[in-house]
């Protein structure tokens, strides 16, 4: 089986956990895609350039703990905006998605530029007050300083950009089936996604 399931969505919206949970309970592979950009934001604040760190991004680079700072999503976000930069991520992302046993990616234009065709698409979304409280928990669990105030606004901003720019900007694919998780739980949005997906699939 070489099952595709596409999920996208603004920062913070439950995706990676969702998308976990997917490829957990249907044995297939997952790949978060926002590490890719994230990977080459973190290279650019170490003083590299986008396109080249993008051009030579080695798998063992998502593994870097370090990318899953605020101040290496807003690089991300910022070095996201250039279609060359995503091109050159795009044969790795494609790879992935068509591998035997079935793969979940996770992130902005899947289901509308990588992935058109996959056989299931998500839109993962909640309301950005939800999300910047859930990052602001999740740092404040994680023993790190945390304004609320600023994730807000933080959040806001990298969706606008997400959002607002030339080259596959953040929107659902006009056959995404959308999940809003405001209100739900992860352990809810996990069984909404899965009853989705195995209806899909059969
Ligand atoms: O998903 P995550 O928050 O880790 O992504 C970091 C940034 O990478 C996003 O704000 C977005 O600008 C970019 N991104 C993207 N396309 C993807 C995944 C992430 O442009 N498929």
């Amino acid at each position: 089986m070489k099952a595709t399931i596409a999920v996208d969505g603004p920062a913070a919206a439950g995706k990676g956990t969702l998308s976990k949970a997917l490829a957990r309970y249907f044995g297939f592979a997952h790949l978060d895609t926002g590490l890719l950009y994230r990977a080459v934001g973190a290279g650019v604040l170490a003083g590299g350039e986008a396109l080249d760190i993008a051009r030579t991004l080695a798998p063992e680079a998502l593994e870097n703990p370090d990318l899953r700072t605020q101040a290496v999503a807003e690089a991300a976000s910022q070095a996201a905006v250039d279609p060359a930069v995503r091109e050159a991520l795009v044969a790795f992302q494609r790879g992935f998605a068509r591998r035997e046993g079935g793969a979940v990616l996770d992130g902005r234009d899947i289901g509308t530029v990588i992935c058109p065709d996959a056989e299931v698409k998500l839109f993962v979304t909640a309301s950005a007050e939800t999300r910047a409280e859930r990052r602001y928990l999740e740092l404040v669990a994680a023993g790190q300083a945390a304004d609320r105030a600023a994730i807000l606004d933080e959040v806001r901003a990298r969706d606008e950009r997400d959002a607002s720019r030339a080259t596959a900007p953040l929107r659902a694919a006009s056959d995404a089936v959308t999940i809003d998780t405001s209100d739900l739980t992860a352990e809810e949005a996990q069984a909404q996604a899965i009853a989705i997906v195995t209806r899909a699939l059969a």
